[in-house]
């Protein structure tokens, strides 16, 4: 009998987890009395577990079924970080190295197989010669032609049940929508599944959705803050994703493009890049992300509005795999949604499509929390707001708009229904445009009416005042603007109307930003990432197979600096405290020592050239007086600075200079020298320079 004891040690000592997530552990149970079961579960939410666990009790092997390549590597790659023999079988290996792991797996020396569905019937007669204990088919909504990403090899799979019939299938998928779920289990011939639902609710994901207004600068600041953050943009069309890429790199930020177009070696080495932390930022197209299994993605922004929900939901699902707090963000442009129109009715099932789209439009124009109607469209009622969207943290405030609004529809009916919105809001304002003196519209009554309202509001009110139904997008004639019936209710009949102004703050400060205390290249956190990553290299997988960026923070906090202290961590397992235990602990115990108080001579030298300075000695002359290179002395005064005295070191450093070693820090990914920065700015910005200026920007990161 195995109790829940040994299914938490088990959790413990070979994945190094304390708890289980939501249904991981009542999946387990369903397995091991060998049912079928059905486990529908969020990107994120924990699904490995569900078979790998089972597959360390179980007396044979496991077959997992998975349907792509690259994240068949993966988890093999995570398995054996975590001590457990398990290797993959397909069409990327050699026949010698695929006889090999045939051996092995006869040899009853692997615990799980991964195989993609193609190569079942190649495998089938070497299986009749195993115990196979389980079935695992990940991504399982790939057999259903209802899901969004139907393969037809899945189509096979449903033969298993008959080859295995005592042997349990686990499905796994995080679609939730019922039409697949039944049809899963029945192509699979599933017997009497057991299905568990969890919530979708990531509680993690931060929501914002911002007009998308200067995009690519909010964009570049917005990653500034985060220099060592791997983020994913979501792009409509592949030129916008080579486009922004370009833009990026151009202001020093380590980003790639990737689409479909692109050719197969460059877009494989770009996913590999990202995973394995060398390229902090992918641009690309939905074709990106489904093999990825990286649990540090800490952002994803939308560059333009997605289709429907679930594909929204799905990429936003790639961030923060790992738990730990992570952001979203969507843009939305009133041309992305008349591009979005015009495809979705030229394209196959038009209305529902077109209906998807309204309900996406409606979360991205959403007033009130926007994860209930996120979770309410899977189908989850929540009645509680989540404080983790912008609406949530800054609830807007409305006015009465009823003259804006009578304003706004008097102009559409004086422009006889036959504009589109932006001529609607110049002829509001008065401007004097070509067009407009073309079509003689100043001539008309209500011209210039809303001078007063600027140009982003009124775009606004008119799309919020679409949003309420008093006027709608003629999308299949040249995005007219027409009155609807209510809208003579407002216009005649004194119906009150409530708008809200949409906050600009962040778009409007054209600061340079400075990173944040987070990317501090001091912190513990940043000194286990940098050996983390070292030691990827070392073992060749990505750098979140070693330790997530959850167990790196858990050690910044805990500070574990013995065997015993380290296990406690979760996701320290036996094998990983064993391989990787004395680096990291030795990393926070050197660390601890470095921050602790430096010996009285040295502060008193510091003391001297501060005295000296503050009493209006200059630079060079303090070096000669001391008998000291100069490089000291600016090394001194940074190092004062840094500690909180009052110096001005802008007379050594201009801001410009400051925001050019800005930009080479996060391209050179914060190096703990000052050589990479003298070099990569080709020499023309001096040490000393290079020196004081990151001493303004950590200070500004880490003001004590
Ligand atoms: P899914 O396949 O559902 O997207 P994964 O199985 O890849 O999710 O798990 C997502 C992340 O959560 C991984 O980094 C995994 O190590 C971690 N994880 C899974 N189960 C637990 C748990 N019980 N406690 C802590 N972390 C977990
Ligand atoms: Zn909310």
């Amino acid at each position: 009998m195995i109790t829940s004891k040994i299914l938490h040690n088990t959790l413990k000592e070979n994945f190094g987890f304390e708890k289980f997530r939501p249904n991981q552990e009542e999946i387990i149970n369903t397995i091991l009395e060998e049912k079928d079961t059905l486990a529908i579960m969020p990107t994120g939410g924990g699904k490995s577990i569900c078979f790998q666990l089972p597959a360390l009790l179980l007396p044979g092997i496991t077959i997992v079924i998975s349907p792509l390549i690259a994240l068949m590597k993966d988890q093999v790659d995570s398995l054996r970080a975590n001590g457990i023999e398990a290797c993959f079988i397909n069409s990327s290996q050699s026949g010698s190295e695929q006889q090999l792991h045939i051996q092995n797996l006869k040899d009853n020396k692997v615990k799980l197989v991964y195989i993609a569905p193609e190569s079942l019937s190649y495998l089938d007669q070497v299986f009749s010669q195993l115990t196979v204990s389980l079935i695992a088919i990940d991504e399982a909504h790939c057999i259903s032609a209802w899901g969004h990403d139907f393969r037809p090899a899945y189509t096979n799979l449903g033969y298993l049940k008959n080859r295995f019939p005592s042997t349990p299938i686990l499905a796994l998928t995080a679609t939730a929508d019922k039409a697949t779920r039944k049809d899963i289990s029945q192509q699979l011939n599933l017997k009497s599944p057991k299905i568990f639902v969890a919530s979708f609710d990531r509680k993690n994901l931060s929501l914002e959705v911002r007009p998308a207004l200067d995009r690519v600068k909010q964009i570049i600041d917005f990653i500034k803050d985060k220099p060592n953050e791997s983020g994913i943009i979501y792009c409509l069309s592949r030129k916008t994703t080579e486009e922004l890429a370009d833009k990026l790199q151009k202001v020093g930020v380590n980003a790639k493009a990737y689409h479909a177009g692109l050719d197969n070696t460059i877009r494989s080495k770009t996913q590999d890049e990202f995973i394995n932390d060398d390229c902090q930022v992918v641009c690309a197209t939905i074709a990106f992300g489904m093999g990825i299994d990286k649990s540090n993605v800490r952002w994803v922004i939308h560059y333009n509005l997605p289709k429907n929900i679930e594909g929204y939901y799905q990429e936003i699902g790639r961030a923060g795999r790992d738990g730990l707090p992570s952001e979203t963000i969507l843009f939305e442009s009133y041309g992305d949604v008349i591009q979005l129109q015009k495809f979705a009715s030229q394209g196959l099932n038009a209305e529902v499509q077109l209906a998807k789209l309204e309900r996406m439009k409606q979360y991205a124009d959403a007033l009130s929390c926007r994860r209930k109607i996120l979770l309410s469209y899977f189908g989850e009622l929540v009645t509680e707001n989540c404080g983790n969207c912008d609406i949530c943290k800054n609830p807007p405030s409305f006015f009465d708009g009823t003259v804006v609004a009578q304003k706004a529809l008097s102009a559409i009916i004086r422009l006889k229904e036959s504009e589109p919105l932006p001529v609607i809001v110049d002829f509001l304002r008065g401007s004097k445009n070509a067009y407009i003196f073309e079509k003689e519209y100043q001539n008309l009554k209500t011209y210039g009416i809303g001078s007063d309202i600027s140009w982003f509001d009124w775009n606004q009110y008119i799309i919020q005042l679409i949003n309420q139904g008093y006027c709608e997008i003629a999308f299949h004639q040249q995005n007219k603007i027409r009155l609807t019936s209510l809208a003579p209710e407002v216009l005649f009949e004194g119906e009150k109307v409530q708008l809200t102004t949409v906050q600009k703050a962040i778009i409007e400060n054209t600061e340079i930003k400075e990173p944040k205390k987070k990317a501090s290249v001091n912190s513990l956190f940043e000194t286990l990432r940098k050996l983390r990553y070292e030691i990827s290299k070392e073992e060749k997988v990505p750098a979140y197979v070693i330790f997530s960026d959850a167990a790196l923070r858990q050690m910044e906090t805990n500070r574990p600096m013995s065997d015993e202290e380290l296990i406690s961590i979760d996701g320290v397992g036996n094998a990983k405290l064993e391989k990787y235990g004395d680096a990291f602990i030795k990393a926070i115990i050197n660390f601890q020592k470095s921050k602790e108080v430096k010996p009285k001579k040295e502060a008193s030298t510091y003391k001297e050239t501060l005295l000296l300075f503050q009493n209006g000695t200059t630079v060079e002359e303090i070096a000669a007086k001391r008998k000291l290179g100069l490089g000291t002395v600016m090394s001194h005064l940074a190092k004062l600075y840094m500690d909180g005295a009052a110096i001005d070191l802008h007379q050594f450093v201009t801001r410009e200079e400051v925001s050019i070693i800005i930009e080479a820090r996060i391209k050179l990914n914060n190096p703990t020298t000052l050589k990479p920065y003298y070099d990569y700015l080709e020499e023309k910005v001096a040490y000393d320079k290079i020196r004081l200026a990151l001493a303004i920007i950590e200070k500004g990161s880490n003001p004590s």
